[in-house]
């Protein structure tokens, strides 16, 4: 896709902060974190979002969520989310698969009180 972002990120045309690379799917930090360590995990491939995957994506969205499960060991995070935002009331911005891992929180307190202040009491991220 010509005007995509995230194409443009996996073909090197934008530069990222770079965690992890393979030849299916690149990892890199959010410019707007929502917690201490916010990734997001993308297919090089460019697909939508996961309201328009098929049956021939179940390789590559297995990979996007075992990259995911390797950052988070590497990162050593104690406790994590891993999620996608899915069609623009999804809260989807970008229309390029993206996986979010967030954690890097200390406790479980310290979650709480990041997604309080961020969507008020009872808000969910
Ligand atoms: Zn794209």
């Amino acid at each position: 896709m010509k005007d995509c972002l995230f194409c443009k990120i996996a073909k090197k045309e934008i530069p990222s902060d770079l965690i992890y690379e393979d030849k299916e799917v690149m990892a890199f930090d959010d410019i707007n974190p929502l917690a201490p360590v916010h990734i997001l995990v993308i297919p090089k491939e460019h697909i939508e979002g996961l309201q328009t995957v098929k049956d021939s994506h179940q390789e590559i969205l297995g990979k996007l969520l075992l990259t995911a499960s390797k950052i988070a060991k590497q990162k050593k995070l104690k406790g994590y989310r891993v999620f996608f935002n899915c069609g623009k009331i999804g809260g989807q911005a970008i229309f390029h698969l993206h996986l979010h891992l967030v954690g890097g929180w200390k406790d479980l307190p310290e979650f709480v009180e990041l997604v309080r202040r961020r969507l008020g009491e009872g808000g969910a991220i």
